[in-house]
């Protein structure tokens, strides 16, 4: 009879706190089995309710763990999944499950968390399943929030304080009390109905927020990861060192992210604005300006190499970016950061954003890497880009190389065989330019030739192309075009080589050319031949008295 009595009052307990869902249904069954068979066995009425006494003290740690182990559990299922399927997805849906276990345990009205930064705060809004937000949000320091952090202790909030100026004031109405505490970074607001907040709900918060913290490292360090491998993979493939800058800023329109980028490069003992990558077309800034005042903001950090912000405060309202004629003060944030050479500052990358406070140490502490792989990269592409050169350019005059200017010889005329197309080909050679040397000397016979390249170089179109052949003498290819373009073209030139004036010792003098030229196919079928009669009406054009222009097709 007793085991029957205590029995029904042992289940109906039991089955109380299963419904108020203080322990759960499989605790509920072991409890109600223990007592029972204890008592069944009559071993002793004192020692099962001295069991049972104790079944409930234990009840309220075995509720309280309850939700920490759904949390840890529903955690544990996030890394579980696998690194390889560990995303934002994942992790989203990690924060909503959380929030609705919180919500519903708690009774909860709303929960939002301000992640902190140096000066501001992030805004990750979590009030409801569908509505998991992570907006970039700042806090006006005269926010009630702000005393919080400043405090770094909880406070309790009544409905009148200044919460948030824009965000969620108008969220709430008298009944409602506000619970603000901090954690680590983490600002938590609590909107609740309940008399007090119970310390179980700190606790749970504080668990979630660990393993928050912790899957968001995760997370970003994945992306990070991939981020970087993606960068040199690229870098790998690109070889000029335009591609690679190009590369570069791609990657950090993703993270951190600009409205307007700013490539700055030292050349020539000055800084030289060599980009400016802007979604602003209003901003007035040539693209190939000089930073014009040593205390500008690009110089500190250039000059100091080390990137801004550090301990730096930049006043975007007062600041000089460049120069005088700066216009920045749309922008609320501001990252400089040295590109290096052997540590050694060679320029800059500038960015610039409306929204504030985005970038701050950890950005920079996070670039670090992209920055140094940049580094690296520009300058091996740079190195690549001067090796190059030095094979197929003359160094005197910058003109493509006899070798160069036969393999690209060979490419024009299978072009032009393809679409049939025509080609001339021109051969100049300076006049009695032993003489020149001879006068006035190695170095005067050297600005000659420079000079007279310039002009070579002006005078064509970009898809022709002009060498030197020899020591005086040039070389032209000119793509689709007839005699007497050709004549126009090449007796052009020769008038302005001739009214080139130079000067040795107060001595004044000028140079003649002569040319000579042929055409392929009209008066040359291939390659040899076109160098061959081109190289004969040259001949022609010197024996007739120089400083003048022939035809291979005009001789007879
Ligand atoms: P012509 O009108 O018949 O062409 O007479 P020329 O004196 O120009 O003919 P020549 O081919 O005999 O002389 C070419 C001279 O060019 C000889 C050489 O010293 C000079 N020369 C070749 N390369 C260079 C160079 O890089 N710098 C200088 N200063 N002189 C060079
Ligand atoms: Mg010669
Ligand atoms: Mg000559």
């Amino acid at each position: 009879m007793e085991v029957v009595i205590f029995g029904l009052i042992f289940l109906s307990v039991v089955s109380y706190l299963v419904i108020m869902e203080k322990i759960s249904a499989f605790y509920g069954i072991i409890f109600f089995i223990a007592i029972l068979s204890i008592n069944l066995y009559q071993l002793n009425i004192y020692l099962g309710m001295g069991v049972m006494a104790s079944l409930f003290l234990l009840v309220p740690f075995i509720g309280k763990s309850k939700n920490n182990n759904d949390i840890q559990e529903k955690s544990s299922n996030v890394h579980k999944s696998g690194d390889e399927e560990l995303n934002y997805i994942k992790f989203k849906n990690f924060v909503n499950d959380y929030i609705y276990l919180i919500k519903k345990d708690y009774k909860i009205s709303s929960l939002v968390i301000y992640e902190g930064y140096d000066d501001f705060f992030k805004l990750l809004k979590l009030d409801s399943i569908e509505n998991f937000s992570y907006v970039r949000n700042i806090v006006d320091r005269n926010d009630s929030i702000f005393t919080a952090l400043s405090q770094f202790e909880t406070i309790n909030l009544s409905t009148n304080d200044k919460l948030l100026k824009n965000n969620i004031i108008h969220r709430l109405d008298s009944e409602i009390k506000v619970f603000v505490y901090q954690y680590k970074r983490y600002l938590i607001y609590i909107f609740y109905d309940f008399e007090t907040l119970d310390r179980e709900i700190q606790n749970n918060i504080n668990s979630f927020l660990y393993m928050f913290n912790d899957l968001k490292k995760q997370i970003i360090l994945k992306d990070y990861k991939r981020d970087l491998l993606s960068l040199s993979e690229k870098f790998n493939q690109l070889i000029t060192p335009k591609d690679i800058l190009n590369a570069f800023i791609e990657s950090l329109r993703k993270y951190p992210s600009f409205d307007t980028l700013i490539f700055t490069e030292y050349k020539d003992n000055a800084q030289f604005i060599k980009l400016v990558n802007s979604d602003n077309k209003n901003i007035s800034m040539s693209e190939n300006s000089f930073i014009d005042s040593k205390n500008s903001i690009i110089n500190l950090a250039f000059e100091s190499n080390y990137p801004l912000p550090g301990s730096y405060k930049f006043d975007y309202q007062k600041n000089i970016l460049f120069g005088d004629q700066d216009n920045f003060s749309e922008y609320q944030s501001l990252l400089v950061y040295p590109i290096q050479e052997q540590n050694k500052a060679i320029g800059t990358i500038t960015l610039l954003s409306r929204t504030m406070g985005i970038y701050n140490k950890e950005t920079v502490n996070d670039l670090k890497l992209m920055f140094n792989m940049f580094d690296i990269a520009f300058l091996n592409a740079k190195i690549f880009k001067q090796m190059e050169e030095m094979a197929t350019t003359d160094g005197l005059t910058g003109l493509v190389n006899h070798r160069t200017f036969q393999e690209k010889l060979t490419e024009y005329l299978a072009r032009a065989k393809r679409y049939n197309k025509k080609i001339a080909v021109i051969l100049s050679d300076i006049d009695h330019f032993k003489l020149v040397n001879d006068t006035y000397g190695h170095p005067m016979g050297d600005e000659v030739l420079r000079q007279v390249s310039k002009v070579l170089k002006k005078d064509i179109r970009d898809v022709d192309l002009v060498a030197r052949y020899g020591g005086e003498e040039f070389i032209l290819i000119i793509e689709e075009t007839t005699k007497e373009e050709v004549y126009v073209l090449a007796n052009r030139i020769r008038e302005e080589i001739k009214s080139l004036e130079f000067t040795s010792n107060q001595t004044e003098f000028n140079v003649t050319i002569s040319m000579g030229f042929a055409i392929f196919p009209d008066f040359a079928e291939n390659k040899q031949k076109i160098i061959d009669f081109s190289d004969k009406a040259l001949y022609y054009s010197k024996e007739n008295g120089r400083d003048q222009v022939n035809c291979i097709c005009d001789i007879s």
